[in-house]
């Protein structure tokens, strides 16, 4: 079906379908027809790819990356939109839908099992309640993929494409910074949903790296030294460390020296490498 952003084909669609919008799913569909065909074009739908697409609501995006793309797996977790998506993707023979949870899908299997020798990028409209999750669970997953593209809510885009090392980032920006190269695209006002949301959105995308960073022993300690220094954001790094990880601060002040750290810096000041080096430095002397 053409027009699928035209919101007067949406409210004709879900009207027929008897639908009712679902907060809790974060549902705000697109109705700004120029968003789309840009999500697609700057997410790698192309030839020679598949895209995977997390939330269809009506399948607006969809249809823009069955058009582009050789295959599309478009993963929805609200059954209701089924029947609608038969009607309003019906055309297309390149779009299989799978109905649950993304957070529950064998993504590793999908890949191998659905995208024969073609490359692979995520697209989606991301719903904002789970944005995070959704993001960490792509990248820690360490997926066969070549790009995530995303809506997200204006602020968390701006968390997630902030530069290491300035006020912006956070724990979720060094993980990102970690798995991938990100990049913001493009800002979305928030007029362009049905219904409205209260925040302006922007689209941001994130190049998957073929080698992460150096140095780290062990990544789950890495992430778990990360979270604790982002615990408590007012705090220097040696404090929020040592109160969230319960380490003596003789101990965290003594690693932050050997990582060559002054003992006021904060965590939003540290680069990617000195993470990693303070990191290293605190496990050998707890596990000492
Ligand atoms: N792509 C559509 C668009 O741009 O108009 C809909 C985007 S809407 C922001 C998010 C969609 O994700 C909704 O259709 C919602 O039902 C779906 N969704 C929410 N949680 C999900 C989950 N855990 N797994 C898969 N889909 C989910």
């Amino acid at each position: 079906m053409d027009n699928l952003s035209n919101i007067g084909v949406i409210k004709d669609v879900l009207e027929r379908h008897n639908f009712s919008f679902s907060k809790s799913l974060g549902q705000n569909f697109l109705i700004n027809p120029s968003v789309c065909p840009r999500i697609a074009e700057m997410g790698n739908a192309g030839e020679g790819f598949g895209i995977i697409e997390i939330g269809t609501g009506i399948g607006v995006l969809t249809s823009e990356l069955a058009k582009r793309a050789e295959k599309v797996v478009a993963i929805e977790i609200d059954e209701r939109l089924l029947p609608v998506l038969e009607e309003t993707l019906g055309e297309y023979n390149n779009i299989k839908i799978i109905n649950d949870d993304v957070m529950n899908v064998d993504l590793h299997k999908l890949i191998s099992e659905e995208f024969n020798g073609l490359g692979v990028a995520v697209c989606a409209n991301l719903p904002y309640y789970i944005t995070s999750p959704i993001i960490m669970m792509l990248l820690e997953k360490r997926l066969p993929i070549k790009s995530i593209t995303v809506m997200v809510q204006k602020e968390a885009g701006v968390r997630l494409c902030a530069k290491m090392g300035t006020r912006d980032m956070g724990a979720v920006t060094v993980a990102v910074n970690y798995f991938s190269e990100p990049k913001m695209l493009f800002n979305v006002s928030r007029g362009s949903f049905m219904p409205s949301p209260n925040v302006d959105s922007c689209v941001v995308r994130f190049d998957i790296k073929e080698n992460t960073p150096e140095g780290v022993s062990d990544e789950a300690y890495f992430f778990k030294v990360v979270r604790a220094a982002f615990s408590q954001r007012r705090k220097t790094l040696v404090n929020s460390v040592s109160s969230s990880m319960g380490f003596e601060k003789i101990i965290v002040s003594s690693a932050a020296e050997k990582a060559g750290l002054p003992l006021t810096v904060r965590p939003e000041q540290l680069s990617m490498e000195q993470f990693i080096l303070f990191a290293e430095q605190l496990k050998k002397l707890t596990e000492e």
